[in-house]
């Protein structure tokens, strides 16, 4: 027989559930026994699903009302001192505040940081550290939940190493080295342990993911440290590894007193050799064998092909489960209505990845046969992915075959752009721009929905739009910004609007996966060859541009951004999904060129959250990622400019490779790091225009003409007059238009001070000051 288990389900529900509860909680709708409740139908309806799929081990401790690390600094006691209360007692509003900053029976206070789950789109919230940090059992949560599964099949908890949780965490406060808090921990771990066991839980599972990064030395000996230290007798752990290959950390894993390791057979597959000569041979294997990053339905044949020979060696040692926790998917594919057959046919959701499982592990036990009709169908699948015609289209991978060096080359090198741009575009020196987005407002949200439902008109609701558009364009004409923007607000999300226009997307009904709290996402999906059968945003910019005789800026979202907020196709390297959607949003960029655009941003806010997990996968990546977001850029006359825009602050390690894509200019975050970013340029000197924001759009405070212009004053002090730009560092869609019109009035002003101080000065006068 081959055991099979799951590392973690989808918290949300399938119609978000989890979401609608917790959001009426907060708004107090709903009593904190009445959350309770729902949160145990929501846990039942995911044991029962996973148990009738077949898993012989079910996941508890995977649920939560936001976010799973945030449940180990419950679990453990690591509450900020802002979270404390005077009587001590910690709860699920003290939970709630933390990553909040507030809840229905808590105080007010600065929200713990947020942040990304390694290479996911998921966001986790940091655990911070203090200097006398000290842990102990706060909560009851996790015991309860193990229990109330335990109604369901055999139960399996789940928590996050304490290597990794002090890895993610931060130090908050102080200066001190994280890992001298690993003896205190070790002893709350083991009081965890001891309690599973004494409820008779044979297995626990402990994630411990960061065994897949670059780990320093001291962090690897910490692995050792910790877990010969932690006493397992009575419970059996699972060491859970995810998200890439631990090869590099064999000869620790294996020294470590667990009883088994689950390993990525799906982003790493060739680490299995090395695991099953090394591994002792008492040790469990579970391999990952179906992703759970994706939502493509599994070869099982393909797959079959290469467990065989492994279950052969390790028979009964061998355990199958999807690569990591199912969290990164939706739910259920048998809730979408849209999906013709043959569509429908390449997709497994969260269910249908445990019945994947489930397949393979019976087909091992029992023989190919025993499974003949659905490895058939499987296969029929298979065969249309890999044949389709709406999936391939020979004329786009001709040309991306076909792309030269000059694809991703302007006709001149920067310099001389520059000055043709310069002459062309008449800005005064220190330009004012936005990143884009004006306020969505109510008015716009409703537009969309009633067009929606058929509620309105195409025409009345493009009429809101333009509408929109004109205010948008008054309003910054108003406060005499030199490049305008048109607002975007024509666009529900950034990534969404271009993957409804591109060929080789589709969208599910239902495909909701948590993003962040009660916040979910429905990501695109990239099936096949990507094409752009018409002009997707021309329009709308060049009716902005009839507006104003001011430059008016064409936006749009660049490749890898695409491609990092959707589920992208697996059956090729994502390099040439990029190089595909780089060629569409090329000819779009020529198109706003011949409209009259003349200065066209392309964003790339997930640049840096792509980046590979591993050092040693960074360079292939920046080759394609630069390459792709320059075929989309070089279209154009060296006249138009290019502009592009980053989000979060980490550059400082990349400013070469961002340098390379060869913008005329870029926006980046920058202000809520106090130009912290500018560090970076010490040591590089960006050749290119760039406007480091100056005012923290993720804020609701206003900071002064008279802060920024300081701001911009430490700019001038890496990078010359005339290539600053002055700009917010972000879009401004989820604010106010009140607080933007104040925060741009200001922000103006600071540019023209500015403007005033620097007359005549060349930059080493400036640098002099
Ligand atoms: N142009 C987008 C906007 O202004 C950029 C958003 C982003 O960087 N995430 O909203
Ligand atoms: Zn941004």
């Amino acid at each position: 027989m081959v055991t099979t288990h799951n590392l973690g389900f989808p918290r949300i529900g399938l119609n978000r559930e989890m979401k609608k509860s917790v959001e009426a909680y907060w708004r107090g709708e709903i009593n904190h026994s009445q959350l309770e409740q729902h949160g145990k139908e929501i846990r039942a309806k995911n044991w029962q699903l996973q148990a009738n799929a077949g898993m012989d081990w079910i996941p508890a401790g995977d649920f939560s009302w936001y976010d799973h690390v945030l449940e180990m600094s419950l679990l453990f006691g690591i509450i900020p001192p802002r979270f404390q209360r005077k009587d001590n007692t910690i709860d699920q509003d003290t939970f709630f505040c933390m990553a909040r900053g507030s809840a229905p029976n808590g105080a007010q206070a600065h929200p713990c940081e947020m942040t990304k789950w390694f290479n996911t789109n998921y966001h986790y919230i940091v655990p911070e550290f203090q200097a006398e940090q000290d842990f102990f059992l706060a909560c009851d949560q996790l015991f309860q939940q193990v229990l109330e599964a335990k109604q369901h099949g055999q139960v399996k908890p789940v928590i996050l190493g304490p290597i990794s949780l002090l890895w993610l965490g931060k130090v908050k406060d102080a200066d001190f080295d994280k890992l001298t808090l690993l003896p205190k921990l070790i002893k709350v771990y083991q009081e965890v342990l001891e309690k599973l066991q004494r409820r008779s839980n044979q297995w626990v599972q402990i994630d411990e993911p960061i065994l897949v990064l670059d780990l320093p030395a001291e962090w690897k000996v910490a692995f050792r440290q910790c877990y010969q230290k932690l006493n397992f007798s009575g419970i059996n752990c699972l060491l859970a590894t995810y998200f890439g290959s631990i090869e590099d950390k064999l000869d620790i894993i294996c020294d470590l007193p667990v009883q088994g390791l689950h390993i990525d057979f799906c982003s790493a597959p060739e680490q299995i050799e090395k695991v099953i000569n090394q591994l002792p041979k008492d040790k469990i294997v579970s391999l990952g064998v179906v992703s759970g990053r994706n939502i493509w339905r599994a070869d099982l044949t393909s797959i079959l092909d290469k467990l065989e020979p492994i279950y052969k060696r390790l028979g009964d040692r061998l355990w199958l489960a999807p690569s990591c926790s199912l969290l990164h998917v939706p739910v259920d594919l048998d809730a979408e209505k849209s999906f013709d057959q043959e569509t429908r046919s390449w997709f497994a959701f969260a269910k249908q990845k445990l019945d994947e499982v489930k397949l393979l592990a019976k087909a091992l036990a029992n023989g190919r046969d025993s499974v003949a009709a659905e490895l058939k169908q499987n296969q029929a699948a298979a065969a249309s992915r890999r044949t389709s015609t709406r999936i391939h289209n020979p004329a786009v991978k001709q040309r991306v075959k076909a792309a030269t060096k000059a694809d991703s080359q302007r006709n001149q090198p920067f310099a001389e752009r520059a000055k043709i741009q310069r002459q062309h575009l008449a800005l005064p020196e220190f330009p004012t721009t936005t990143i884009g987005s004006f306020p969505q407002t109510n008015e716009l949200r409703s537009a969309r929905a009633a067009l929606r439902k058929g509620q309105i008109t195409q025409a009345d609701y493009d009429k809101t739009i333009r509408e929109e558009i004109a205010l948008v364009v008054k309003e910054q004409e108003q406060l005499d910004i030199d490049v305008l923007v048109h607002g975007e607000p024509e666009r529900n999300d950034m990534v969404e609007y271009f993957g409804e226009q591109l060929t080789g997307f589709t969208t599910s009904d239902n495909g909701w996966v948590q993003s962040y709290g009660s916040r979910c996402v429905k990501p695109p999906i990239i099936f096949g060859d990507v094409s752009r059968p018409k002009p997707m945003t021309v329009e709308w910019s060049r009716y902005a541009q009839s507006l104003t005789k001011r430059p008016m800026k064409g936006m749009l979202t660049g490749p890898v951004t695409i491609l990092s907020w959707s589920f992208v196709r697996d059956d090729q390297p994502r390099s040439e999904t990029a190089m595909q959607v780089a060629f569409a949003l090329r000819d779009e960029v020529k198109d706003l060129e011949t409209a009259g655009i003349h200065v066209i941003q392309i964003d790339e806010p997930a640049f840096r959250e792509y980046m590979p997990l591993c050092r040693r996968d960074w360079q292939a990546y920046f080759d394609w990622a630069v390459d792709s977001f320059r075929i989309s850029a070089s279209g154009v006359s060296d006249k138009t400019q290019i502009h592009t825009h980053m989000c979060y602050s980490e550059f400082n390690a990349i400013m070469d490779v961002i340098a390379a894509l060869d913008a005329d200019v870029i926006t980046l975050e920058s202000s809520r790091s106090d130009m912290e970013l500018l560090e970076a340029f010490k040591s590089f000197s960006y050749p290119n225009d760039i406007g480091p924001g100056v005012y923290d759009i993720h804020s609701p405070r206003i900071p002064s003409a008279k802060e920024m212009e300081d701001l911009l004053n430490k700019a001038l002090q890496y990078i010359p007059i005339e290539r600053l730009w002055v700009n917010p560092d972000c879009g401004l869609k989820t604010r106010g238009w009140k607080e933007v019109k104040i925060a741009l009035t200001n922000m103006v002003q600071a540019a023209k001070a500015l403007r005033q101080s620097c007359k005549g000065k060349s930059k080493h006068e400036v640098t002099a000051n």
